[in-house]
């Protein structure tokens, strides 16, 4: 490999052996077409006419008045997909078809990356195929079919009778990458996994970060006093926040799901309860039991009931120079009916995690501050789950 992959002591490669070839022909692909006019050129046109970059920048007026301060939402749940997944998407498919790949797979949980994966190989005309676990086939019918409609195969995955997740199903993706490596491109979903990935999600979302800023010394003529995003694997959140990151007096908070509380054993609360460990190719903070186990996640919203985080994140907070709180089920959802009743805007479960931050917080926040929320998706697809609270 060209470069470590490592942020601070977290990061790296800890994969097998055949990986690693293809590993290195992926970071060799990636720091040639990040530099390479044609490819920039043609990803730029992608985000712009397919995807509907750059997305809005909205004064949320209703909701600064409620709160007491100003609050700007940066609208990913406007990008095609209606979530931020797409950015990422496009950009590793369109490296796929550069590197000359036949053939992409992809893992998914809730369903959200599967379907954003399945969308870029219609475009690009790349034939994909899904790794999805038969639990959440059964929780997810509409993503599956979503998928289905772009012309992807799912191929399910059940470690013993009717059991199978999303760390099941990243497990077997990797196992078919490793015998067709020569003509498989594997998407991964967010800011995980082993070196390049976390650095190319994380680049291929940085542009949620360069519009805000653009946007917003439009709109006030200065930097906000604070960005928050929820937290999953992390890639929303890298996405907003890394432009900011050397401007010290730009206040970052992660989100991450508390599920039914901290101090409960169903939460997805990784850095907050976590330990340093090996999960997925990369040394970041897991979820685990004393012995190394990896643990079930839980939250609300599927997009956050992830075990791991991206190393960044994990490099991030010991640092300090990212704050990572929580948010529980609860919280989230009446987050969720608060955004949807004073603007007029369903925000996705994940999303509402980091509104409902800045609901219990609001007190922290003088009358002049101006936050920035990424609304990483919409909730159309969470109105299911919402019925019982209505
Ligand atoms: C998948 C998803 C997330 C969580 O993933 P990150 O990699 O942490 O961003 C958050 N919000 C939405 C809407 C999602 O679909």
């Amino acid at each position: 490999m060209k470069t470590s992959g490592k942020f601070g002591k977290y990061g790296g490669v800890f994969a097998p052996e055949t990986l690693i070839p293809a590993l290195e022909e992926l970071e060799e692909a990636y720091l040639y077409n990040i530099k390479n006019k044609k490819f920039i050129s043609e990803l730029k046109d992608l985000l712009a006419n397919y995807a509907g970059r750059p997305t809005p920048l909205y004064y949320a007026k209703n909701l600064s008045k409620t709160l007491g301060f100003k609050i700007y939402l940066k609208r990913e749940d406007l990008l095609h997909g209606g979530a931020h997944k797409t950015n990422n998407a496009l950009g590793q498919g369109l490296l796929a078809k550069h590197m000359g790949k036949k053939r992409i797979i992809a893992e998914t949980g809730a369903g959200q990356h599967g379907f954003a994966t399945a969308m870029i190989g219609a475009l690009l005309g790349i034939p994909t195929e899904i790794f999805m676990g038969v639990e959440d086939i059964k929780r997810q019918q509409m993503n599956v079919l979503r998928i289905k409609a772009c012309g992807a195969k799912i191929h399910p995955v059940e470690i013993r009778p009717g059991i199978g997740t999303l760390k099941d199903a990243v497990n077997e993706a990797l196992k078919d990458w490793i015998t067709n490596i020569d003509t498989t491109y594997y998407l991964i979903g967010s800011a995980v996994g082993p070196h390049p990935y976390p650095l190319l999600v994380r680049d291929f979302q940085k542009i949620i970060g360069q519009e805000i800023k653009k946007q917003l010394m439009k709109k006030e003529r200065k930097l906000p006093n604070a960005i928050i995003a929820c937290v999953g694997g992390g890639s929303n959140a890298i996405g907003a926040f890394h432009e900011f990151i050397n401007n010290k007096s730009i206040k970052l908070i992660g989100i991450e799901a508390a599920g039914k509380g901290i101090h409960s054993k169903e939460t997805g609360a990784t850095i907050n309860k976590g330990s340093n460990g090996i999960l997925h190719g990369s040394l970041s903070k897991v979820l685990q039991t004393k012995d190394g186990q990896i643990c079930e996640a839980y939250s609300i919203s599927a997009g956050l009931d992830y075990p791991g985080i991206g190393p960044e994140h994990s490099h991030l907070s010991e640092i300090k120079r990212v704050h990572y709180d929580y948010a529980t089920d609860k919280e989230a959802i009446n987050a969720f009916k608060l955004l949807s009743e004073s603007e007029g805007i369903i925000p996705a479960l994940e999303s509402s995690h980091a509104i409902a931050y800045i609901i219990k917080n609001a007190k922290q926040f003088k009358k002049s501050d101006i936050v920035v929320i990424n609304l990483s998706g919409r909730g159309d697809k969470d109105l299911e789950t919402m019925k019982e609270y209505y």
